[in-house]
């Protein structure tokens, strides 16, 4: 769409107040709500407003699309971009919804380009690739997939320092990131980059030692899952990633633009 367009339709939902039953969705689901700063939650009830309206929305099996499941996707999704003066995740176009976790096949492309979807030998693999999704994030689609029970609300109980939402959207975040991290050097002098890796190889020894870690083992499985991973214990569990990772908390605090500690307890 040209963006001059898409400009004016945003300044058109802008002009309109946040639907009362919105803000109730926001602060009954989404803990992040409850102590955040006037300014911040004015910022962020526009964000959350231009990516519901903006956004194609399609649920699975018997699920139904409601306001409140679109709230508070959009809700984790655009906190990642609060502190980014002009980022609204306008690269996402739909977000498709699964009530539970589904079975799906890994990559069907391998890494050696062979399209793996055919073949006799096609169910010898099965058992390979096959896996239990939470999320999947389609950068070139513009489609992020999000098992909805997975999402921390009220009602949905998940493990600790996890958000399947924040988890999808610290994919679209690496990728609009790429190019870009921060240059600023860290307290030992290093670069953001350099500091980051450190801190992944720190994760793979741990996982490879069988040591418990604060972040699921996932975050071994390449930097840029380390960053999914550890972007949902940033916005979950901010305090004791800050006295448990102090070194990833800050380089984490640099990407986001903000401290979550200020206003999470
Ligand atoms: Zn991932």
């Amino acid at each position: 769409m040209f963006g001059w367009l898409r400009a004016r339709r945003r300044r058109r939902w802008l002009a309109d107040p946040f639907p009362l039953v919105w803000e109730e969705t926001l602060r009954r689901q989404v803990k992040q709500a409850e102590r955040m700063p006037a300014e911040l939650m004015a910022k962020w009830r526009q964000r959350i407003q231009v990516f519901v309206r903006e956004t194609s929305w399609e649920a699975c099996r018997d699920l139904n699309v409601t306001d409140e499941l679109r709230v508070v996707i959009a809700a984790y999704a655009t906190l990642l971009v609060l502190g980014f003066e002009d980022e609204w995740l306008g690269r996402v176009r739909h977000v498709l919804v699964h009530p539970t976790p589904y079975q799906g096949r890994r990559a069907r492309i391998g890494a050696d380009g062979v399209d793996y979807s055919h073949g006799d030998w096609m169910q010898q693999l099965e058992d390979d690739i096959e896996d239990e999704h939470l999320g999947e994030t389609w950068i070139e689609g513009g489609t992020v997939i999000i098992v909805w029970s997975e999402v921390p609300t009220a009602e949905h109980i998940v493990p600790p320092g996890t958000n399947v939402v924040l988890h999808e959207f610290g994919h679209v975040l690496h990728e609009l990131l790429s190019g870009w991290f921060p240059t600023a050097r860290t307290e030992r002098g290093e670069s953001w980059l350099e500091a980051f890796q450190n801190e992944y190889g720190r994760q793979v020894r741990d996982a490879d030692r069988g040591r418990r870690s604060l972040l699921d083992d996932y975050a071994a499985e390449s930097p840029e899952e380390f960053f999914c991973v550890a972007t949902e214990c940033f916005w979950e569990r901010p305090g004791r990633m800050q006295s448990q990772s102090p070194t990833l908390f800050s380089l984490l605090k640099q990407c986001f633009r903000g401290d979550p500690t200020n206003w999470m307890t």
